[in-house]
């Protein structure tokens, strides 16, 4: 990675933009460092969100991540905020603190009750997608067979617009996907998904898909996960093209970054084993794993955007400003 001068403009605009990451993929484990998450910060990230638990475990996990992650930010006020709402964040970067809330992958931890959304949104959680992957009660996994969302996978549309839950539409199949967006009456995020056009991937989100979130007034966060960046060449090359390929079809005001960095992948990676139906061979092959740029790439990331005449105003938005402002909208 090139060293940039600490003076550039590039460098200069990073430090004071607002910089939001919209998923980070480690799995919570007892005894787990948290404070590994001042990384993020160091990088220059000001939010994040961080995943709380998936479909693939049980969701007692997801009960035993928050509590721990609850705990633990509010025995570290000097650094971290639990982010309820959009001014958290704003108070925390103006603090030099790390404002950090939770996301769901997958429904299968609300126990088929719509009345969970209320339960896991006061206990920080702030996004929450269908399905990883599979199909399950509410609706259709991006590597199953294309179902819509159920009635209770619309139900519980319904209740995250009432309680301000932000619907994201990341790992779900293309049609629950595109049910989801056109019944949410508030904006829809693909929290971590890159284009489809560029990486033939079934993770990988279809131009309809990307136009249909810009039209709820959503926002799309390009991740940089090697397997949907390019399975050749997926370094930061690979993730300027994601961005402008979806600048090019809805305007930066649609994007953000949803990095899913993960930064101890042993437990993952036991788990892709344990539990290898989520991630099908056919998609992932044998090399699993091991392919996530850092958080430390964002820097690089605001360089190279500016160098591919990327205005001032469009990159703040895609460093963060964009996702800030959903999130101004539909968190209550
Ligand atoms: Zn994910």
């Amino acid at each position: 990675m090139p060293e940039l001068q600490p003076d550039s403009k590039a460098a200069a605009l990073f430090r004071d933009a607002l910089v939001w990451d919209d998923h980070a993929g480690f799995e919570f484990s007892p005894g787990l460092d948290l404070d590994r998450l001042w990384r993020w910060k160091e990088a220059g990230v000001d939010y994040l969100s961080i995943n709380a638990g998936y479909d693939v475990m049980p969701w007692s996990y997801s009960i035993a991540a928050l509590a721990a992650y609850r705990h633990f930010i509010a025995a570290h006020s000097e650094r971290y905020v639990l982010a309820a709402r959009a001014g958290d964040v704003r108070r925390a970067k103006a603090e030099g603190k790390l404002a950090l809330a939770f996301d769901m992958e997958g429904m299968c931890c609300l126990n088929e009750d719509p009345a969970m959304v209320q339960f896991y949104y006061d206990c920080g959680v702030r996004q929450m997608n269908f399905a990883y992957n599979l199909n399950n009660a509410a609706g259709g996994g991006c590597h199953d067979v294309d179902i819509g969302l159920t009635d209770f996978g619309r139900a519980v549309v319904g209740e995250m617009n009432r309680v301000g839950m932000l619907v994201d539409c990341s790992h779900n199949s293309y049609s629950t996907t595109m049910q989801a967006m056109e019944l949410s009456t508030a904006p829809v995020i693909f929290s971590h998904s890159n284009a489809r056009a560029l990486c033939d991937h079934e993770r990988n989100i279809l131009d309809d898909q990307i136009k249909a979130c810009a039209a709820t007034g959503g926002v799309v966060g390009i991740n940089g996960i090697h397997w949907f960046l390019d399975q050749e060449n997926p370094g930061i090359e690979a993730m300027v093209r994601h961005v402008d390929y979806m600048a090019g079809l809805i305007g930066p005001a649609h994007l953000g970054i949803g990095l899913d960095y993960v930064f101890d992948d042993d437990s993952l990676l036991t788990t892709h084993k344990v539990k290898a139906e989520f991630w099908p061979k056919r998609q992932y092959g044998k090399r699993l794993g091991r392919g996530y740029l850092p958080p430390e790439i964002l820097l690089e990331l605001a360089e190279r955007l500016l160098a591919w005449g990327y205005g001032e105003d469009d990159l703040r938005g895609i460093l963060g400003l964009n996702f800030l402002r959903v999130a101004e909208a539909v968190w209550k």
